[in-house]
């Protein structure tokens, strides 16, 4: 069935390490053999073999339109023809960064990276560097890409393969970061006074996207917003995730929440690579050549990354409706999965806010990092294959969100429950 993956996987074997660019993408935590895509377009992956998948991944999050989706692909066309690099400035780039602070609010100054993990190394950076203090607080189970003071007890594949301690980070880094369980404001708390005067910066997902979807318990991110007003510390809203997708304002529009500092990525490049951190003007002019604190990229700005993301999110913010109708589409994905499941008569837990959702084998509600852990994440192996065969693919861990693409028509969302339908059967 997955013949050319099979081939291709023991060929990449040979020169990439685990035959991929990603460690999510080897499948390791489900078993089996990753499916090579050949191409994509609206909802649609096809893989070498020539079969069809209902994408849930959306790349991560950038697809929200679909795949393909021709605005940003003739862009790309137009802009390469002129170079695809220029190393100096361009208009492009001021219209990008007005765009996003036109869409985003406190973001006053912003400043273009590469990725998702450049973004929130810079902003950390900066963080430690305007307070002059030198811990950072993150969460349990949160992924903020992975530079070292974010590889402790990190989301995503961090999770995913139970790495514990990653080799290569050395404990004077790991000593400055300080960790608590999502949705514990008295934990955090408590470190903050333990540590008082010291705490450079809190980084959170203000909707955690890195060990399923997890939402903000009541009060959670208002209390840290306090607790930083009171402290004198950064509140980082790492928005990578959340950021274009939740809404034009991302988290902070959706959930009422103010960041001092926000980081992007996914969304913000329409499938190239992109990233971007910013925030209070008085932060931000810290950043050089302003201030000291040192922050560059040969490609940041790139033209061709640039046209992609402002292209895309342009029809984001001329058009809000698309949130509506992804939301509408993610919540007729959830009563219908609710509805089978329910009838399947196992435990089962489904989060969801926006087009971000997840199903958790578990019979108690997954507000965390642990409840994430203690789910039946055998069961999930067995689901994902289950459904891979069935023509639906989703992330190839328990510990990742699903995304919803605004391409999914209401058929696609039928063939999904039927295909999860069939599959609980399966289990
Ligand atoms: C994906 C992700 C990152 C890292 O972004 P990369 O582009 O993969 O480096 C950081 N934070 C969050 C919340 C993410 O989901």
């Amino acid at each position: 069935m997955y013949e050319k993956s099979q081939q291709l996987f023991e060929r990449a074997q040979q020169s990439i390490p685990g035959g991929v660019n990603s460690p999510v993408r080897a499948f390791r935590s489900v078993g089996g053999t990753p499916i090579f895509i050949q191409k994509a377009e609206g909802p649609y992956l096809y893989d070498v073999d020539g079969r069809r998948y209902i994408d849930y991944i959306a790349s991560w999050g950038p697809m929200i339109l679909g795949h393909a989706w021709q605005p940003v692909v003739k862009a790309i066309q137009e802009y390469a023809a002129y170079s695809t690099s220029y190393g100096a400035p361009t208009q492009l780039e001021v219209e990008m960064a007005e765009l996003i602070i036109s869409m985003t609010p406190n973001v006053d100054l912003i400043r273009m990276v590469s990725s998702g993990t450049e973004a929130c190394m810079s902003a950390i950076r900066l963080a430690r560097g305007y307070t002059g203090r030198n811990k950072i607080i993150k969460f349990e189970g949160h992924y903020h890409g992975h530079a070292d003071p974010f590889l402790v007890k990190a989301g995503s594949g961090v999770a995913t393969f139970n790495i514990q301690i990653v080799p290569g980070v050395t404990p004077g880094v790991s000593q400055d970061t300080l960790t608590a369980a999502y949705n514990d404001l008295e934990a955090v708390k408590k470190i903050a006074a333990a540590h008082k005067g010291e705490i450079a910066a809190i980084i959170v997902e203000p909707v955690a996207g890195n060990m399923g979807c997890i939402l903000p318990g009541p009060g959670f991110l208002e209390g840290l917003r306090s607790l930083c007003d009171m402290e004198g510390i950064v509140l980082i809203l790492d928005e990578v995730m959340t950021g274009f997708r939740l809404a034009p304002g991302g988290a902070q529009e959706r959930l009422g929440i103010r960041a001092d500092l926000l980081t992007y990525g996914k969304v913000i490049g329409g499938g190239m690579p992109v990233g971007a951190f910013g925030g209070r003007k008085e932060i931000m002019q810290q950043v050089a050549p302003l201030g000291n604190v040192y922050q560059a990229g040969t490609l940041s700005g790139n033209p061709i990354a640039m046209i992609a993301g402002y292209t895309l999110l342009r029809e984001l913010k001329n058009n809000p409706s698309i949130y509506r109708e992804l939301e509408e589409k993610t919540i007729y994905l959830r009563d219908g999965l609710d509805k089978v499941l329910q009838a399947w008569g196992q435990p089962y837990q489904i989060n969801q806010l926006g087009s971000m959702i997840s199903v958790h084998f578990s019979e108690h509600p997954v507000i965390d990092f642990a409840s994430a852990s203690a789910a039946n994440n055998q069961r999930f192996k067995l689901f994902f294959h289950a459904l891979l065969k069935r023509g639906v693919y989703l992330p190839p861990s328990a510990f990742e969100s699903w995304f919803l693409n605004n391409a999914l028509q209401q058929k696609d969302l039928d063939d999904t429950i039927r295909a999860v339908k069939e599959s609980l059967e399966e289990l």
